[in-house]
């Protein structure tokens, strides 16, 4: 029987609608592997919509989006948004869908193109290999703690909690674990227990869950200030690297700068249940947005990536990405891993990842 998977797309602003298109081609190509057929609904949620409505998306957005299988975002954000004492921030926006979804897990996979590893800041040497698979809790710590705003001696004070509960970080170091079983089975878990008292409870539950479930894997654990110079000075020692929100917000998009593209990456949202959340790293690039140049590749791997974790289409999802590695290796580039040589827009990258699907 021929199934039928009902996605939401949320274009957003900027190169979103531009990339999103692209990806939608490239997953309605790969599914010819299988019978399955594809439902879209696009929704015209972002900055127009909230300067014409005051709200990015409207009340019932989470029941709308929860009856899909799930969801493809382009980026939201722009100009319109300059003003950062705006009460409003599609930020805040984001952190409020995730949050509702209970899209606790951010996977960000990262890793480096062989014919790419010169567009790194990095040497050859160290980049070369790199196959990192961040998993950043997403739902809890300081980003959600509570916050405000108190007098002190020395004058106003602002605190910001970091807390974790205990099924917390159980949930989401599980994920990373059971990621790390189907990659080579390496596991670091990043904290800061020499300092914080909430690092200390993570480094304990995350050690009892690997040990009692996961005692197959090699596991190791890392201070948040060792990693950030571990990533860049021996980034090919990780594999899967779990974290909690602040850590894997700083360390991921430290991550990102490796492979020397923002062009190229993708990231998945889940939860336990519900539709899981797929977008590329970068934002609305409002500096390129409309010309036709942007680098659709990385909305292509993150709905490689929705064909994997959220569809169940392990073989399609591969079939993208070894579309998408061929196009590269075939030599095709947009202008921000052209290096100043011969680039190709969005739509024709788009085409060529859909011939070496067909091919
Ligand atoms: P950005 O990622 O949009 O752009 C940074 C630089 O990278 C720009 O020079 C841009 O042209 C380039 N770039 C980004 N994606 C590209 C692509 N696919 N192809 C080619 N070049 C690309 O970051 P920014 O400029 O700091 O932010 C712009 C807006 O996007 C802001 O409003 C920000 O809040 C928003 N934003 C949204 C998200 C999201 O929706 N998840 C994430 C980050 C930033």
């Amino acid at each position: 029987m021929p199934h039928t998977f009902d996605i939401a797309v949320i274009e957003g602003d900027g190169i979103g609608p531009e990339v999103t298109r692209e990806a939608i081609r490239s997953v309605e190509a790969a599914a010819t592997l299988d019978d399955a057929t594809f439902e879209w609904t696009s929704y015209p949620w972002g900055t127009d919509h909230f300067f014409e409505n005051g709200q990015m998306a409207p009340d019932d957005f989470l029941d709308t989006l929860a009856k899909h299988d799930a969801i493809l975002l382009g980026a939201v954000g722009g100009p319109k948004w300059d003003d950062p004492s705006a009460a409003t921030r599609p930020e805040q926006g984001l952190l409020t869908l995730r949050k509702e979804l209970g899209l606790f897990a951010n996977l960000r996979p990262i890793s480096a193109h062989p014919q790419l590893v010169d567009a790194s800041p990095l040497k050859r040497e160290i980049i070369e290999g790199v196959d990192i698979l961040f998993v950043r809790e997403l739902t809890g710590g300081i980003y959600f703690g509570e916050s405000g705003r108190r007098e002190s001696p020395g004058g106003e004070a602002a605190f910001s909690e970091m807390v974790y509960q205990q099924d917390e970080i159980e949930r989401v170091v599980r994920l990373a674990a059971e990621a790390a079983r189907g990659r080579s089975g390496k596991l670091t878990s990043v904290d800061k227990a020499n300092v914080l008292e909430v690092s200390r409870l993570w480094r304990q539950v995350a050690e009892r869950v690997v040990r009692e479930e996961y005692a197959d894997l090699e596991y190791d654990v890392v201070l948040v200030d060792a990693m950030a110079m571990h990533l860049i000075s021996r980034p090919t020692d990780f594999d899967v690297v779990v974290t909690g929100n602040m850590f894997g917000d700083i360390l991921t998009d430290e991550g990102s700068m490796l492979p020397g593209s923002l062009g190229l990456l993708p990231s998945a949202s889940l939860g336990e249940s519900g539709p899981g959340l797929y977008e590329p790293i970068h934002g609305s690039a409002p500096d390129i947005a409309g010309q036709g140049i942007a680098n659709p590749l990385a909305t292509v791997l993150a709905a490689a990536m929705l064909l994997r974790h959220s569809l169940g289409l392990e073989a399609e999802a591969v079939a993208v990405e070894a579309a998408v590695a061929g196009v590269l290796d075939a030599g095709h580039r947009t202008a921000d891993i052209a290096a100043g040589g011969p680039a190709i827009g969005t739509a024709e990258m788009g085409q060529q990842v859909l011939d070496a699907l067909a091919g």
